[in-house]
């Protein structure tokens, strides 16, 4: 239990979600230490208050994953009481889609922790699937919404990167990611005939100082497995 509890910061999450339990239990002798860690339990809080944004109480039932890399690679959480349906913020595989992945590793470079990943993360996710039911679909007043999915991802790089079009983000997302990076005087990748120096060469600085090159370098073959949006 000490292990696991040092690794992934689980104290201070259990004191916020007491409901929160592990299974199988570190104290088991079937667990094995640098496995996945499965937690399960209620998350019962409120949340809100500022930004004109209403105190609301949540109750949700919950399932964490947390991959024995983590926090390199990022914790998924699944709705276990079916108040959260496949139509709302979820991913293919079914778990909740808590933000654009780059946007999850920046919180966790933050703050590198179980606690960290549901104030950052969770909690606000759920207080706005929260929000939504008591105010019929609505999101919370000043909400930054992604259009869900594939564009919803593209959108967040062209605002991240400041650039338009599927090509030049993945243009520069795989320099950005890339551990052998050309100097500043060569082309900027997104295209636009600048020198890197002159065009992206701050923002992808941000963007690998913020969520890591490794992540970014993710983020890039992930867009590339996807593809160009449709429509
Ligand atoms: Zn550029």
């Amino acid at each position: 239990m000490a292990e696991a509890a040092t690794k992934y910061g689980l104290t201070g999450l259990q004191e916020m979600f007491p409901g929160l339990v592990c299974k199988p239990d570190p104290d088991d002798k079937h667990f094995v230490v640098g496995d996945d860690l499965r937690l399960v339990g209620p998350v019962v809080f409120t949340s809100g208050g500022a930004e004109e944004r209403p105190m609301l109480e949540c109750d949700y039932a919950i399932k964490v994953i947390v991959p024995r890399a983590f926090p390199t690679q990022l914790p998924r959480v699944y709705s276990t009481d079916g108040q959260i349906l496949k139509d709302y913020h979820t991913n293919p595989t079914g778990d909740l889609c808590l933000g654009p992945p780059l946007q999850l590793h920046a919180i966790l470079r933050e703050e590198p922790s179980l606690i960290g990943y549901f104030v950052g993360a969770v909690v606000p996710y759920l207080y706005r699937h929260r929000y939504t039911v008591l105010h019929g679909g609505e999101d919370p007043p000043g909400w930054t919404d992604l259009a869900h999915g594939a564009p919803g991802l593209l959108d967040y790089y062209e605002a991240e990167l400041d650039v338009r079009g599927y090509r030049a983000c993945l243009a520069l997302l795989r320099h950005a990611g890339q551990k052998q990076r050309t100097g500043r005087r060569a082309p900027c990748p997104c295209g636009s005939g600048r020198s890197l120096n002159a065009c992206h060469y701050k923002r992808m600085a941000a963007l690998r100082q913020s969520a890591g090159r490794a992540a970014v370098w993710r983020a890039y073959l992930d867009l590339l497995e996807q593809g160009p949006p449709r429509g």
